[in-house]
């Protein structure tokens, strides 16, 4: 122990993040379904750009992200200069808070809100602010009646983690005109793709100077290995952001693959597709054996058991045959476990081994 030399306030309060198990000891053959991520992979079209990035690793990569930031526009219809590229949507979420907030300051999220906005908070020395849900949704009067002159960030995911909920178009949009002047209203769209249709914020980011859009390579695109996300925002946020951002933040090989995955919309329709349908069935094959969950607009649901003692009976039950789900205490739902929607399956398996420790069978 050494009292002289001390990391900067609110370092230390930062508890670690524990990523989702991967491994259950004794146990070979696991079904990961414990970090959302997709059970098909990347595209064939981004392993190829992947393999193909060898040729160029003793070149730097470039500094601008040109070429994904324009494939990006294309496919989303964006401006290409508001936007961003990070080493997932994390190194955004990491920039916002180093930009926009320090000691004295509050960031506001809510109560079931992604675990990387605390932290990201705690580590710029400002404080976190968490709000309470309703029902297991984030409640936009109670955001506003947290907000004040110190509020500097706002951190929505929409839909959310874990809780796989949404908050309406509308809704948000009163929430970004309600905030006083001096705050920034992010919204996570790590789960954007899989509602069809859904812009994940950006003609909020268009119509208002305050509201920044985070998005992931992570879920849909299968890439959460590779590490790349990007933000959308108003012109003043993105050169703000540049300007802490690493020039060579994103390798050669993330940017190519990226660019091959975001220009493979059809891989997207599919893996979209295929997890509509196996969520609604696993939501309906759970909620019969007496397992409800909200309806999710995400790829993962959040089952809810009788009490914390039956989730991590029924959690060390699943691992018993090699299914990994995540629990969520740390989330305050101890009563609850987070299960991604594999291929169909896993997400039989999921069904029939919580049928048997139900004693339905
Ligand atoms: C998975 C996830 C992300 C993605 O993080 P990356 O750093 O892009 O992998 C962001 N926000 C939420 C709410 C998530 O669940």
């Amino acid at each position: 122990m050494n009292d002289q030399i001390k990391p900067q306030p609110g370092i230390l309060d930062i508890a670690l993040y524990e990523g989702g198990k991967a491994h259950v000891a004794g146990v070979s053959n696991v079904v990961k379904l414990s970090s959302n991520e997709n059970p098909f992979g990347p595209s064939d079209k981004a392993k190829d750009a992947f393999l193909r990035s060898v040729h160029a690793l003793h070149r730097y990569p470039v500094t601008d992200h040109a070429d994904l930031r324009a494939a990006i526009a294309e496919v989303h219809k964006l401006d290409a200069a508001r936007i961003i590229c990070g080493a997932g949507s994390d190194e955004i979420i990491t920039f916002l808070c180093q930009a926009y907030a320090g000691p004295r300051d509050e960031v506001v999220f809510t109560e079931h809100g992604f675990l990387m906005y605390r932290i990201s908070s705690l580590a710029v020395g400002a404080t976190p602010v968490e709000v309470q849900e309703r029902e297991r949704t984030a409640d936009v009067d109670a955001i506003l009646a947290a907000c004040n002159r110190r509020t500097k960030l706002v951190f929505i995911a929409n839909p959310n983690n874990p809780t796989g909920t949404m908050v309406s178009a509308a809704e948000i949009a009163r929430l970004a005109d309600g905030l006083p002047p001096q705050a920034l209203l992010v919204l996570d769209g790590a789960y954007a793709e899989y509602e069809e249709g859904y812009d994940g914020g950006a003609a909020l980011v268009d119509a208002r100077q305050n509201v920044v859009m985070t998005r992931t390579f992570s879920k849909v695109y299968g890439l959460g290995g590779l590490r790349i996300g990007w933000g959308y925002g108003p012109q003043h946020v993105i050169d703000v952001l540049n300007r802490i951002r690493g020039p060579f933040n994103l390798s050669t090989t993330q940017l190519d693959a990226a660019e091959a995955a975001v220009r493979d919309q059809d891989f997207v329709a599919k893996c979209r597709n295929e997890n509509t349908r196996m969520r609604s069935w696993l939501a309906n094959a759970l909620a019969e054996l007496g397992v409800p969950s909200d309806t999710s607009m995400a790829n993962f649901i959040l089952a809810r058991f009788a009490n914390q003692e039956e989730a991590e009976a029924c959690d060390a039950f699943l691992q018993g045959q090699g299914l990994i789900v995540r629990r969520v205490a740390g989330y305050k739902l101890p009563h609850c476990l987070r299960i991604t929607i594999g291929d169909e399956s896993s997400c039989r398996q999921v069904a029939h081994a919580v049928a048997q420790f139900k004693g339905v069978k």
